[in-house]
């Protein structure tokens, strides 16, 4: 994009966020269009990446809508020489948001702030994993090690991860932690094999006092990487140091890992993470409000509880959303605004269970294309905005989470956000899209 369009649109965000906001995370935005209304975000790493997308986007696409009456497709993204390169000399990490305050944090650990044991809400379908992590963070190396966190998507193995860390640099500024997510372990394992730096790949690993890897289940499929993991971990293990992993499933149901691994991991703590009983979704809600000053009634509390129930990360989006449309109002919270603000949870009380295969095989039918056209990496006007409806739709009528989804459509969950908001918003104003969703939604008998 040309200086004068940035310029055009970091004018237009500038009002419309908090001016200290505005100076430490804005002011070096990129914008690259990709192609025609799709434009890509780069962030130096996922700390940014996915501060940008929770707070970032609604009013980066007002801005984009001010400067030039349209909204393109807006997608965050790690910039590229972040991924390829896992220490970036020249690439600062953000400060962290100035609402929340910062902390003295070693350069190379990009944590959440507010990912922390105090705001983590403790209950039933998360105890275990909660006092075993607390419990690895006041005596790492001893009890649980190797800690080993599973369960489905938004469900706090990150935060509980990022916790762990934070609580044992509070006790200890010197640990040497490493926390990483699993992709970067295998980018990390592929860059030095390409550049023949396997000593200062092994020095770093097996220096650690402290190993955090966050999803874990990407090393199915990989097993040199897998290899390299089997001994960093028996390297760890055996001299008493920490180790904390998290994944999508347990131990033995990852696919295509070795029995020596799962056998490695079962031998310590297994904990479960599930979805929040209700109790814990509005105590969740109440802690996420606290955070963002805004004041949270008990009937709004109850009202998004018991329509948010799996994922809370969408609790998190829900308080979002309310403070947003709190902010617009310019009134206090009530029930009648938050419905309105959550009008889509409100409108779909009881989903109909659909398949994704059965969505995106209707959509692709009513459209005149190929199922595969819908899932694959190909962009074209008719095809994209089919696949667009298809997510909608999919989102709309079938349980699963947006990066699921992204799963499904081969595209990552900022791109289907996106398509569900697009096509929600649009179908609004365009009568002709409001009929195709409908025609379709008969047609799947929902
Ligand atoms: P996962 O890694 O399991 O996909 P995350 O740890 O990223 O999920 O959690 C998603 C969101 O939900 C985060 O904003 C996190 O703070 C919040 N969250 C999850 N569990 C809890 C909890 N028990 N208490 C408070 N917030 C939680
Ligand atoms: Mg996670």
């Amino acid at each position: 994009m040309i200086q004068e369009q940035r310029a055009k649109v970091l004018s237009a965000l500038e009002p419309r966020v908090r001016p200290e906001v505005f100076r430490a995370w804005c002011r070096d935005l990129d914008f690259i269009e990709v192609e025609e209304n799709v434009v890509h975000v780069p962030a130096p790493n996922a700390f940014y990446r996915d501060w940008l997308e929770r707070d970032l986007r609604r009013p980066l696409e007002e801005a984009f809508l001010a400067a030039f009456g349209r909204v393109p497709e807006l997608v965050f993204r790690i910039r590229e020489e972040a991924v390829d390169e896992p220490d970036p000399p020249d690439v600062p990490a953000p400060a962290p948001p100035p609402a929340r305050p910062a902390e003295p944090l070693k350069s190379e650990l990009a944590l959440n702030p507010s990912f922390t044991f105090e705001t983590f809400v403790a209950g039933p379908t998360n105890r275990l994993a909660h006092a075993a992590a607390v419990a690895v963070s006041e005596a790492p190396g001893r009890d649980h090690n190797p800690l080993f966190i599973h369960g489905g998507v938004g469900l706090g193995k990150t935060h509980l991860l990022q916790a762990v860390c934070r609580a044992t640099l509070a006790r200890n500024p010197f640990a040497r932690i490493l926390y990483l997510s699993c992709e970067h372990f295998v980018n990390d394992y592929i860059t030095s094999m390409q550049k023949k730096h396997f000593e200062s790949f092994r020095a770093r690993y097996r220096g650690s006092d402290l190993l955090v890897i966050d999803d874990v289940h990407f090393l199915a499929g990989k097993p040199g990487s897998e290899e390299e993991f089997f001994h960093t971990f028996n390297a760890l293990h055996g001299t008493q140091r920490q180790i904390v992993l998290s994944s999508d499933s347990p131990p033995r149901d990852i696919r295509t890992l070795s029995e020596r691994l799962v056998s490695r991991f079962l031998s310590g703590c297994v904990a479960r993470v599930d979805a929040p009983t209700f109790e814990m979704r509005v105590a969740i809600l109440r802690r996420k409000a606290e955070m963002r000053s805004l004041d949270l009634p008990a009937d709004v509390a109850a009202f998004v509880a018991s329509r948010v129930q799996t994922n809370i990360r969408e609790l998190d989006g829900a308080v979002n959303r309310l403070a947003f449309y709190r902010s617009l109002a310019g009134r206090p919270l009530d029930l009648a605004l938050a419905q309105e603000a959550l009008h889509d949870l409100a409108s779909s009380p009881a989903p109909a269970q659909l398949r994704p295969a059965q969505v995106v095989e209707a959509v692709a039918r009513y459209y005149g294309k190929k199922p595969q056209e819908l899932q694959s990496r190909g962009w074209n006007k008719s095809i994209s905005r089919a696949r667009q409806v298809a997510m909608f739709l999919c989102k709309r009528h079938t349980s699963l989470s947006f990066a699921e989804l992204g799963k499904t459509f081969d595209r990552d969950h900022s791109t289907v956000l996106y398509a569900v908001r697009h096509i929600e918003e649009l179908a609004r104003r365009d009568s002709s899209l409001k009929a195709d969703v409908e025609t379709l939604s008969r047609q799947l008998g929902v």
